[in-house]
């Protein structure tokens, strides 16, 4: 372990017990130093939550250290080896254009991956700049920040800096630099890298190192990696879940994009789906829609079968019997992910007890919002506020059968209407980061006018609040919205 520095003025006890581990599985990298760093935002509730102090952070010397420009003291930059799956084909990856800065002790003894994203190059460049694009890292910024206030797990963003330097993509951007943090950084692709390229000592550290940081109370078992693959398969079936229940599409769910502590990462062509459509892809690269709405629990399994072949030399010392502690514990993903599912949608029709015909109940309504193409968030907040708004699908004779099943079904529990009301309230948003606003926002940032994100970030922090004030962001998208297209943009 090494020696944790004195804290800073402002805040930072960085530690760096990742860099601890087989030297194989990392690359020692400063960040490329940039000409003219701007802090263009600030997430001062994390700051804090973090033990950073805000009025240090956004002095010149702590805005050099977010744009790579100062290495703080404790602080020892690496990238992180990883090779996995993008859209179904085996590559070797790493951070190509992100450094690990350290881990941040926060003043309640958490740990927290504190990590430059768009730094500059590193062994693992491949045949890329190292570098990131004003409006995708702010995008990042608001749709990470908006999972994290719709409870979902996810990695979070403390800060957007821009460099004064241009990036060449399709066409010349504004270059910037976005500050993550996470429980780690560690994917399943960490995980292949280690089984493909190193030896078993180095996976078994990186095992260890992964149940030590994260599943401490597997530690002391008789077979802890059986445990680790037990949780990483809990943690996933719950957090697709919530994907699901919100109707959250990550876009490019490759093996590297997939956390071992069962947080959404790596937020490239993800969005919202708007009129609820099991199809619904977003990413102009997802051609096939692997990655599509309907696709995503299974694709979570594919990823984690993919995790479970690697622990494979540590799960018995008998291969059979080892493929066969991974088939059995992959077997239970389905369900766990379906209870998950299940009990987040009787929340959201405000129900509390369970009864057999509630599958059908669920399944008929999102048939007819699927054949009337209605609004995914918005026929949830109706039913919540028990209001139609404009749409089709209050006024078909299916849904008006529906309703009155509905209301028969909360007649027949013991919970009165106000507890179910409020259960829904908290279980269906009524805002939701609307590709029109997220694009509008990051139009006026690129102009240099940060007013309306900041206006979006504050509603979306609180996206069960059903207050008077956000109502203009549940606005339907405007019609030109519908065949909506994400981009990679990195
Ligand atoms: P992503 O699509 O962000 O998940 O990235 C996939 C891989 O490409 C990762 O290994 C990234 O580090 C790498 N990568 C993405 N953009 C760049 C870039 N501009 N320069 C170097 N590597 C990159
Ligand atoms: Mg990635």
């Amino acid at each position: 372990m090494q020696d944790m520095k004195i804290k800073s003025e402002a805040g930072w006890k960085l530690d760096n017990t990742y860099a601890d581990l087989p030297k194989t599985l990392f690359s020692k990298q400063k960040p490329t130093p940039v000409t003219a760093p701007e802090l263009v935002i600030l997430n001062q509730p994390l700051a804090e939550s973090l033990g950073l102090k805000t009025e240090f952070l956004q002095d010149n010397d702590n805005v050099a250290i977010f744009a790579g420009n100062k290495i703080e003291e404790g602080s020892l930059p690496i990238a992180q080896a990883y090779a996995g799956h993008q859209f179904g084909y085996f590559n070797m990856l790493g951070d190509g254009r992100a450094i690990l800065l350290g881990e941040q002790i926060t003043p309640s003894g958490e740990r927290f991956d504190i990590q430059l994203k768009g730094s500059g190059r590193t062994p693992y460049s491949r045949g890329g700049d190292g570098r990131a694009a004003l409006g995708p890292m702010l995008r990042e910024y608001i749709i990470s920040e908006a999972m994290h206030g719709l409870g979902i797990p996810t990695t979070r963003s403390l800060a957007v800096v821009t460099t004064g330097e241009s990036v060449i993509r399709e066409n010349v951007l504004s270059g910037a630099i976005l500050t993550r943090v996470a429980s780690s950084h560690i994917r399943v692709a960490t995980f292949q890298y280690a089984a493909e390229w190193g030896t078993i000592e180095e996976l078994k550290a990186l095992a260890d190192y992964t149940i030590k940081r994260h599943f401490s109370d597997g530690e002391n078992l008789e077979n802890p990696y059986i445990f680790l693959l037990q949780e990483v398969i809990k943690l996933q079936a719950s957090l697709i879940s919530k994907w699901q229940l919100v109707g959250f599409i990550h876009g490019v769910m490759n093996t590297d994009n997939m956390a071992i502590s069962g947080e959404t990462i790596d937020y490239g062509p993800c969005a919202f789906m708007d009129t609820y459509d099991p199809e619904t892809v977003f990413s102009s690269i997802d051609r096939e829609g692997r990655y599509a709405y309907k696709n995503q629990p299974p694709i979570a399994k594919w990823n984690l079968v993919r995790f479970a072949e690697t622990l494979l030399p540590l799960l018995h010392n008998n291969h059979e019997k080892s493929v066969e502690i991974a088939q059995n514990e992959l077997s239970k993903f389905a369900g766990l992910y379906h209870d998950n599912w299940l009990r987040g949608m009787r929340s959201k029709l405000g129900i509390f007890n369970k009864e057999s015909q509630d599958e059908d109940l669920i399944e008929n309504l999102l048939s007819i919002m699927h054949k009337y193409k209605a609004d995914y968030t918005s026929t949830f907040s109706a039913l919540t506020l028990d209001k139609s708004y404009d749409m089709e699908l209050f006024n078909t004779k299916e849904f008006k059968q529906w309703y009155e099943l509905w209301n028969a079904r909360l007649n027949r529990q013991q919970e009165s209407k106000e507890s179910s009301i409020k259960l829904m309230k908290n279980s269906n948003p009524s805002v939701i980061p609307r590709n029109y606003r997220v694009e509008e926002a990051l139009e006026a940032a690129e102009k240099g006018d940060y007013t309306i994100m900041e206006k979006l970030l504050y509603v979306l922090s609180n996206p069960y609040a059903y207050a008077e004030n956000q109502s203009a962001y549940e606005k339907l998208p405007p019609k030109s919205f519908s065949s909506y297209r994400t981009f990679c943009g990195t």
